[in-house]
């Protein structure tokens, strides 16, 4: 500072949130302090793209001529680090919006964040920390006291200091340059900062890829910078990983890259990854994908972050990059979204990731099956969304059935491959679970008759699966749908109650459930449960209704239609006691416990209380007979 203006310190009180910020920060982020350096270079890196940014689109005489860097210079000895860059600088103003308080909605996620894992401080991980962007306050895990010295294009120089107790000065200082440089001495704990070798393998592990020199104590330390625009034969796995996880702020590799170079109509390179893992958020909250995206570079320079112009919502979770020539620099979010190239893009793009999805299903079956687990049930919402790929998408979709193992999965092409010849229609079942699906009675004659049955445990497949329709010319059916056509058995008929028999017992059954079914009828479907409920030819599925009551969206149980077996036992002795005294209470006591109990396996039961004390009477009944 020259010292010849007279300099105004001015002091400044922290708002609130930001005091409980700094806080949290200071005394419970202490598990990965290396990640302020990462913090310090991706604001800075910011600060440089936008520099190029306005130098490429506005001509700007921005001394185009000076080398756009980040320096970081460290002493050993004296403990100090300063990190420099001559990024747009930040005026007097910037300064206190963007230092001063907490202006973005992703601090405040992470204040919220860190509020629920109190208990759990150790759990917050570097992943957390840089998700939510913490970015500038994270370096006081390693130091007491910053001071930031920066000027702005047409502003006056200024510096800022804080010891991140409450408050922070600033003062209008001499500075030449534009840009911003960041200076403290590091803490006792934290003096490993200032050691050269573990500086460069910090920068190395966080920002190898940020697309802007970084000096150490003026020897470049990163290295690579648009992976994309390498020819595919010279990409090495382990940085095409690295640079996964640096844009995508993972803590896992990925499970499988695409890269592409494209000329024709369109011109782009892409390099883009598949996740290991689905956020769970990308699965149940709506609307979670909307901003999702591809970085976008145009001429080398990033235009967009997150780009979701770039892929149709259902494929928002593929991260990446893609660079183009054919889009101009000045584009704003409008005309990127209505630009024509941009519609190409997308619709090239869309093709090949599909394609891509396709040699997986192909070539690297486990590979397939992990990124289905994760991505199945968005990929899905493509069938409702996406009619030119939709025959595709089709094909992609796998499920478990009756004849596969737990986590083992059948195509539709599959299914039908293995169709019997007088086999018409595709079967399907859907439920929360495997286990509690294969007890359902609905299913005994198909798994009596070999027939496979598709077993739907995602949510999403009740919605989506319908509306297929038909899969090679064969109708999709639920099981428990009443117009299946079975083709009734010789052998159990053999068994079965005649009719003179059996109408007495659907009689009772009627005049004991009353409104509380659509009909009951013979069932061709039962091999060894006494009855079943089944949805008429119209209902909604019952996976759907079950969400809807869980909705609270009352009134949606339509009615079901009660359907009794034959041949079985119990039915058996209901027209036997039937032909003895019509007025046995055992009677109606068993008809509504038979009811119920199919209720109960479809997850529909509410009185339990009753349901148990009928159980009880019969039982006491049972017990007093085997006594006499
Ligand atoms: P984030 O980087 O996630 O926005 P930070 O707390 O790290 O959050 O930074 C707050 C803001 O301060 C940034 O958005 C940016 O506007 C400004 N800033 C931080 N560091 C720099 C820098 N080196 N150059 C210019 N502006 C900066």
């Amino acid at each position: 500072m020259s010292g010849k203006k007279q300099s105004k310190i001015q002091e400044f009180e922290y708002k609130a949130e930001m005091k409980q910020l700094l806080n949290l920060i200071v005394h419970s982020l202490y598990t990965h302090p290396e990640i302020f350096l990462r913090e310090l270079i991706s604001n800075a890196s910011d600060a440089l793209s936008k520099v190029r940014f306005s130098q490429l689109t506005e001509n700007s005489a921005e001394d185009e001529g000076e080398e756009l860097k980040i320096t970081i210079t460290i002493d050993e000895k004296e403990k100090t680090f300063v990190i420099e860059d001559n990024g747009t600088g930040m005026s007097e103003e910037e300064l206190i919006a963007n230092l001063g308080t907490v202006a973005k909605s992703g601090t405040l996620g992470f204040l919220q964040a860190m509020k629920e894992q109190q208990s759990d401080k150790e759990g917050m991980d570097a992943n957390l920390i840089g998700q939510f962007g913490v970015g500038f306050y994270s370096v006081f895990m390693v130091t007491d006291e910053v001071t930031v010295e920066t000027r702005a294009e047409g502003s006056p120089g200024c510096r800022w200091c804080s010891t991140g107790e409450g408050t922070y000065t600033i003062e209008k200082i001499d500075r030449e340059k534009r840009g911003t440089k960041i200076a403290f001495t590091l803490k006792e704990d934290a003096a490993e900062f200032a050691e050269a070798f573990r500086v460069e393998n910090i920068v190395r592990k966080y920002s190898n890829f940020v697309d802007f020199p970084i000096y150490l104590d003026n020897k470049r330390v990163n290295s690579i910078t648009a992976l994309w625009q390498q020819p595919k034969n010279e990409l090495k796995e382990e940085e095409v990983n690295e640079f996964y996880k640096f844009i995508s702020v993972d803590y896992q590799d990925p499970l499988d890259y695409l890269h592409l170079s494209l000329e024709g109509v369109v011109n782009f390179k892409a390099l883009l990854f598949l996740p290991k893992e689905a956020p769970m958020d990308m699965l149940y909250q709506q609307g979670a994908l909307e901003n999702h995206g591809p970085q976008l570079y145009v001429r080398k320079v990033m235009i967009q972050h997150e780009c979701k112009d770039l892929l149709p919502e259902y494929l928002r979770f593929v991260k990446g990059v893609v660079e183009t020539e054919d889009l101009p620099l000045n584009v704003s979010r409008e005309v990127v979204q209505n630009s024509p190239v941009m519609a190409k893009i997308r619709q090239i793009l869309t093709t090949k990731i599909i394609g891509w999805f396709e040699s997986l299903a192909q070539d690297h079956q486990e590979k397939f099956r992990q990124f289905y687990k994760a991505f199945g049930p968005v990929v899905k919402i493509g069938l409702n969304t996406d009619f030119t790929n939709r025959e595709k998408l089709i094909e992609l979709l796998r499920f478990e059935s009756t004849e596969t193992q737990e986590d083992e999965y059948v195509t539709l092409k599959e299914y039908t491959g293995k169709m019997k010849e007088d086999q018409k229609e595709i079967y399907y079942l859907s439920g929360d679970n495997r286990q509690q699906m294969l007890s359902n009675p609905n299913l005994e004659y198909f798994r009596k008759n070999g027939i496979e049955v598709l077993l739907l445990t995602d949510p999403v497949d009740v919605f989506v699966i319908p509306s297929i329709n038909e899969y090679d010319k064969k109708p999709l059916k639920s099981i428990e749908k009443a117009d299946i056509d079975f083709k009734a058995e010789k052998d159990a008929e053999k068994d079965a109650l005649g009719k003179n028999m059996i109408e007495p017992v659907l009689r009772i059954f009627k005049e004991t459930l009353g409104d509380k079914v659509e009909d009951v009828v013979e069932s061709g479907r039962l091999v060894n449960s006494p009855v079943t409920l089944v949805g008429s030819k119209d209902a909604v599925d019952p996976q759907i209704e079950k969400m809807m009551r869980m909705m609270k969206q009352a009134d949606v149980t339509a009615k079901k239609i009660l359907e009794i077996n034959p041949s079985h036992p119990v039915i058996k002795n209901l027209a036997g006691l039937c032909v003895l005294d019509q007025n046995d209470p055992i009677i109606k006591a068993t008809v509504n416990q038979l009811y119920e109990g199919a209720l109960l396996l479809e997850g529909s039961l509410e009185g339990k209380a009753d349901f148990v004390s009928r159980m009880n009477e019969i039982i006491e009944a049972a017990t007093r007979q085997a006594k006499a």
